[in-house]
């Protein structure tokens, strides 16, 4: 079993208690399509958001540590994926800012983020782009003192509910990065889909938004090395989330197989379903051990190790998808009832496998790596 240090249980239990604190309406939460105020102000309270920002702009530690976020993500998300969202989203929407941002700009917005005064989302997506991020057609254009941007984004997380957009364009022969704020003239959000597993989402229009020089984050043309910054920090998060959701419904499949009674005997004295809640047991520890190593090998160095948090993205998302469905399995028709706690797990789950590279965009990646002689 990896170790937690002294320091990140405390972390942990922070986390497990803003957690609990939700979980009394989190069914209610994991249906918002806006930020759920209840649980904004909770985890506003916790101040577990000082965790995604630096410490030299109102965060908690100096650089950030990707085994402090997954343990506090592992945690939220045991109790609701809006929480885990609204958790997560503060990093995963800022990291380019505080990773290539002005000193200005990180001054104006990162405290608020850290705060959450300040929504943070990230824009990549477009509705005809989505895994080949090379071929984004939003444009960005300097004109004198300032950029000015055309396009659309879509299935943008927190959109309509953030205070900016780190957005993707093609400026030039290369990819950039602007931060742009959500009250610019010019952007325009519209409710995203409705998702089987309900989640803020927008579809973001930009018509000649104009900002100044200074919000632009990183190089001119080097935006996916931001952007690569950011996944080897976060990608693993998301395997934690993965753990957190894995935990809740075997915890849930457990409860059921030990109260319900069939053939005389509690369900988990039945030999086919005590062996999926042993199997579901041996893949939730197999992934959590896997998702704290691969994130504390990503604090050390995260570039170098991006390799090992795909692979942690991929084995706990794909594993929480199965320890689900085992789960719902074992409570037979209580299992499918619409509104019960596993049938929201299950819907919840679903995601995890397609944001943040999907399963076989990871996979995809990860065999040319090998076919180079990565190991
Ligand atoms: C809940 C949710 C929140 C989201 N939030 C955001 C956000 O905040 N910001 C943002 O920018 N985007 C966001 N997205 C969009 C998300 O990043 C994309 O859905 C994701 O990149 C995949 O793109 P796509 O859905 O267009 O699938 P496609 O790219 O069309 O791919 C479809 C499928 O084809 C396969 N595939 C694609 N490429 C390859 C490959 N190279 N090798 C092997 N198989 C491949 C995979 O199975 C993949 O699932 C969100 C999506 C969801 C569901």
């Amino acid at each position: 079993m990896f170790d937690l240090s002294p320091e990140h249980r405390e972390i942990q239990a922070k986390a497990r208690e803003l957690a609990a604190a939700v979980a009394p309406f989190a069914d209610e939460a994991d249906e918002y399509v806006d930020v759920h105020p209840k649980t904004r102000e909770l985890l506003a309270e916790s101040g577990l958001a000082r965790y995604v920002v630096p410490a030299q702009y109102g965060g908690a530690h100096e650089v950030l540590d990707p085994l402090t976020i997954a343990v506090i993500r592992e945690a939220l998300m045991y109790s609701s994926a809006h929480l885990d969202s609204l958790f997560g989203m503060q990093g995963v929407g800022s990291y380019s800012l505080s990773a290539g941002g002005s000193e200005e700009l990180k001054q104006e917005w990162l405290p608020k983020v850290a705060a959450l005064e300040a929504i943070a989302a990230l824009a990549l997506t477009e509705p005809d782009v989505g895994s080949d991020l090379r071929a984004v057609s939003t444009t960005m254009e300097a004109d004198g003192d300032e950029l000015v941007v055309n396009g659309r984004k879509s299935f943008i997380t927190n959109g309509g509910a953030a205070s900016f957009y780190c957005t993707l364009v093609r400026e030039g022969d290369g990819w950039s990065m602007v931060l742009i704020p959500a009250d610019t003239p010019g952007l325009s959000v519209e409710r995203g889909s409705d998702l089987i597993a309900p989640h803020i989402l927008g579809e973001l229009t930009f018509t000649d938004v104009r900002v100044p020089a200074n919000h632009r984050l990183g190089v001119p043309g080097k935006a996916f090395s931001l952007m690569l910054q950011t996944l080897a920090v976060f990608r693993v998060t998301v395997a934690a989330s993965g753990v957190g959701l894995a935990q809740a419904a075997l915890d849930e499949a457990k409860e059921h197989a030990l109260t319900r009674e069939q053939f005389g005997k509690p369900l988990i004295e039945l030999g086919a379903v005590s062996q999926k809640l042993a199997q579901s047991w041996t893949d939730v520890e197999a992934a959590r051990a896997f998702v704290y190593l691969a994130a504390a090998r990503a604090k050390s160095d995260p570039l170098a190790n991006l390799d090992l948090s795909s692979m942690a993205k991929v084995h706990a998302t794909e594993a929480a998808a199965q320890v689900v469905d085992r789960s719902m399995q074992t409570m037979g028709r209580f299992g499918l009832v619409r509104g019960s706690k596993i049938e929201r797990l299950y819907r919840n789950a679903r995601p995890l496998r397609v944001y943040e590279g999907a399963t076989e965009v990871l996979l995809d990646s990860l065999a040319r790596r090998l076919a180079k002689g990565a190991r």
